[in-house]
Order: structure tokens, then sequence, then C-alpha cells
């Protein structure tokens, strides 16, 4: 894991640093200035240099330790989540976290209803099997990275992607209504039918079936998924590499 800082991070703890100083100098020299008035000028201008000095000398070592530690621990906190929450092969959202942030959409839909309205699609590759059988695991790895690769560039910023099984990707697409939706879905469907596979050898046409549920009022996950998969599962049985869509009732 790399803990680089960036140059804000640095500008954090150096302003942290500095801010504190000046906060425990001040405080000091608040403390102390109830001897100041019973002493000489000479007294008086020793006591304000060693109330400036000691609390420099103590808090800026100790405090820019303490910032730079504690920014270290939040940019390790921040890859480990990035690292918990993403499929190792395909760099999309793993299940766990794709469904967290959808829950997270949906809840805050029920509070907001300008927001609550959306698409769920379930994306799986056509006779999967067959590619690891015809090209090696190490092939089919591939081809899964480029398919993910190729939703994740048919979409918008703020749509989300995870992959929810082996050959099997969700996608959830917020305030999308049917018809953008199905525009969505048919475009990764068609794009993914374009990959050249293997690569720079187009000798096998991937592609994917897609099932597709709309919503337009309180929902949840498993109602979503459930009509999508079952509209997936009717694309599969109407010939595969086709969207298959529908409207959830309100
Ligand atoms: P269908 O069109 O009905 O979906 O057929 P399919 O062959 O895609 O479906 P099936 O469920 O029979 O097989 C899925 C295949 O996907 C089998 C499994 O080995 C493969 N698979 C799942 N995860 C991975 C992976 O991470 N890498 C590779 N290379 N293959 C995987
Ligand atoms: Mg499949
Ligand atoms: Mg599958």
């Amino acid at each position: 894991m790399k803990l680089d800082f960036s140059a804000t991070g640095w500008a954090r703890v150096i302003a942290g640093t500095l801010g504190g100083t000046v906060f425990c100098i001040g405080a000091t020299l608040i403390v102390d200035s109830v001897r100041f008035s019973g002493m000489t000028d000479a007294e008086l201008s020793s006591a304000i240099i060693v109330d400036i000095l000691l609390p420099t000398g103590l808090a800026v070592p100790l405090l820019f330790l303490l910032l730079y530690k504690m920014r270290q621990l939040a940019i390790a906190h921040h890859e480990i989540s990035i690292i918990a929450s993403t499929d190792n092969l395909t760099a999309v959202l793993n299940r766990g976290a794709f469904k967290m942030l959808v829950d997270a959409y949906l809840q805050q839909a029920m509070r907001q209803p300008a927001h609550n309205a959306g698409a769920f699609l379930v994306i799986d590759a056509d006779h999967f099997k067959s590619i690891n059988d015809r090209f090696g695991h190490q092939e089919g790895d591939v081809a899964l990275k480029l398919i993910a690769q190729t939703i994740q560039t048919s979409l918008r910023q703020g749509d989300i992607v995870g992959r929810i099984g082996g050959e099997e990707f969700g996608v959830f697409l917020p305030k999308a209504n049917l018809d953008q939706a199905g525009i969505v879905a048919e475009r990764i469907r068609r794009d993914i039918n374009e990959i050249e596979f293997p690569p720079s050898a187009r000798t096998h046409a991937l592609s994917v079936s897609v099932g597709g549920a709309a919503f337009g009022g309180h929902t949840a996950y498993d109602d979503l998924f459930r009509v999508a998969d079952k509209c997936l599962y009717s694309a599969k049985a109407g010939g595969r590499n086709q969207v298959i869509f529908q409207r959830l009732a309100a």
C-alpha cells in the first residue's frame, strides 16, 4: 500500500502544526500573564521569551508527528476501503459494495421524492463457459475485464456498476426512466458485441443478455433484482444477446 502525501495533505499537516503552536503560545501567555504585572522590564522580556520558546519547542515536533500519523492513518483507511469495495479482477465495485450503494440511493429516494426513479440492469455474459473452454480461463478473465470496461465507458458519472456474480454485472442508473435505461442497456449490449476478442484478433463475438427493471416509486434492492433477473431469464430463453425490460409496479 502506497501512503503518498498530496500537496494538500502536507499543507494540512503544516497548517495544523502552525495553528496548534500559535494556540499553545497564546494559552501559555494568557495563563502566565497573571505574573507579568509584578515584573521588571527585564524579567517580563525573559518570561515572554520563555513563554514563546517553550511551547514552540514542545508543540512543533509533537503536533507535526501527531498530525502526520493521523494523515497516514486517514490515507490508509481510504485505500483499504477502496480495496475492500473493489472487485480485484475487473476493478468495478464488488457485490457487497454495489448493493450497499444502491440500497443507500433507494433509502435516500424515500426521503426525496424527486430522486424516486431509476433503473436496474443485470448483465450476464452469454455462453461464458464455452469461452473458458475454448480459450482458457486466463483469456476468460481478459474477456470479463473487457466487458466491465465496456459497461463502464457506456455510463454517466453517478451511475453505479458492480460485479454481482462470476460473469454477471449489475448496473444502477439513478433517475433514468424506462426509455433512457433501455437506450443505455442496448448501447452496452451492442458495444460488447463489437469488442475485439481475443484482443486484436476478433475470433469470437462476445455477447451479453440484459434484464432490466425501471422504477418510479418506493422500492427495494431485492424487488429490483428479482424483476431484472426474471427479464434476464427471458432474454436468455429468447436466444441471448438481447435486452428485455420491465417497469416495476408503483
Ligand atoms: P449463459 O449464456 O446461460 O449465461 O451461459 P454461461 O456459460 O455464461 O453460464 P454458466 O452459468 O453455465 O457458466 C458461467 C461460467 O462463467 C462458468 C464459470 O467458469 C465462468 N466464470 C465465472 N467467474 C469467472 C471468472 O472469474 N473468470 C473466468 N475466466 N470465468 C469465470
Ligand atoms: Mg452467463
Ligand atoms: Mg451467470
